[in-house]
């Protein structure tokens, strides 16, 4: 026969046109829902344990277009908790972004996947956090969380929070120009050493999953367009089953949406120290003065590091114990070592940066 055969005769073959039949068949997400979340782009901040269980749900669902910020990789002390990893993301220490890519190419094939392995920062969180339907709220730290908030408010992008820890976990739902922002509620980041992280007060995988339905229900509810947005904050604490509900109203005096002083995206707020990162054994080095060229970089070192690699975005080398990998954005990942003194010594003695 001549002509191409119609991808649809092809989809009625297989069974494909049912992939999202049980979804469509909620009323409020319904078939025009299901073409909202088709023309969607979500972008997940983070690909830890919370974006890791939201890119999957957001995936199956169908959200059109999903994009992948990440700055770090795979390690063993994650497979706890980050579903969309497995042992050999781990032993090959893929960075999350390359782990999900594969894993979120294989459960659905027809959306659009848009890999950012970056670190988010000021300098270039507008370009990382354009155009977004929605943005959903992955990472680990406060001072990512207010700039994502400065941005949700002077580009007028719905922005799900989302934190979990131990057995609890937070969600809210930012929705500019109505209704209260993250400094409304929240006028100021808690200080870091009162702030307990999934390092030092640990954290379940239940509590995960349900954190990240909930920030996953309210993206859609943003992206289907529902009449039932909920725009409060929502406590959960899945091991004693305590919840709590807080509607803060919009402050007048708001630094962030009233008065529009936007600290974090402007970068007068926001630490940018060399930090351990979450998963421990490891410590993040800022971004240099100096781009590398990571392809010079590899020629210089050849020789006199160890296992020296050339990934898409990334070169690995190791040096004794430690494990270095030089980002194209900048940046560096020392693994080995919870020192970020150290880190930056081995940085200096090899990269020289
Ligand atoms: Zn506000």
């Amino acid at each position: 026969m001549w002509g191409f055969e119609s991808p649809l005769s092809h989809h009625q073959m297989d069974g494909r046109e049912h992939r999202y039949d049980r979804q469509m068949r909620v009323p409020a997400v319904g078939p025009a829902g299901q073409e909202r979340l088709a023309q969607a782009r979500a972008t997940l901040i983070g690909l830890g344990a919370l974006g890791s269980v939201t890119a999957d749900l957001l995936a199956r669902a169908g959200v059109g277009t999903l994009r992948l910020i990440d700055r770090d990789v795979v390690e063993w002390s994650n497979l706890q908790r980050q579903t969309l990893y497995d042992e050999a993301d781990a032993t090959a220490t893929r960075t999350k972004v390359e782990a999900s890519i594969k894993r979120l190419r294989a459960i659905n094939s027809e959306i659009r996947l848009e890999p950012r392995p970056f670190d988010l920062t000021a300098t270039n969180h507008r370009e990382l956090l354009a155009d977004s339907t929605v943005l959903v709220d992955g990472t680990d730290n406060f001072a990512t969380r207010y700039l994502l908030n400065d941005f949700a408010v002077i580009t007028e992008t719905p922005f799900i929070y989302a934190g979990v820890v131990s057995t609890y976990g937070m969600v809210g739902s930012i929705l500019p120009p109505h209704g209260p922002c993250l400094r409304c509620t929240y006028p100021e980041p808690p200080a870091s050493q009162e702030t307990p992280t999934c390092r030092s007060a640990g954290v379940i995988g239940p509590a995960v999953s349900v954190i990240a339905g909930l920030a996953a229900t309210r993206a859609l509810q943003v992206i289907v367009e529902s009449d039932e947005i909920q725009g409060n904050f929502q406590y959960i604490d899945v091991w004693s089953g305590e919840h709590s509900s807080l509607r803060a109203p919009q402050d007048p005096d708001c630094p962030c949406c009233q008065v529009r002083d936007f600290a974090w995206a402007e970068a007068r707020r926001g630490t940018r120290a060399a930090e351990p990162l979450c998963g421990g054994g490891a410590v993040h080095v800022p971004p240099s003065e100096q781009p590398p060229d990571l392809h010079a970089t590899a020629s210089r070192l050849a020789g006199s590091v160890e296992a020296l690699e050339r990934g898409p975005s990334f070169l690995r080398f190791r040096s004794g114990e430690l494990e270095v990998y030089l980002f194209a954005d900048r940046r560096a990942l020392v693994r080995g070592t919870e020192d970020p003194g150290r880190a930056r010594a081995l940085l200096s003695e090899t990269v020289g940066s």
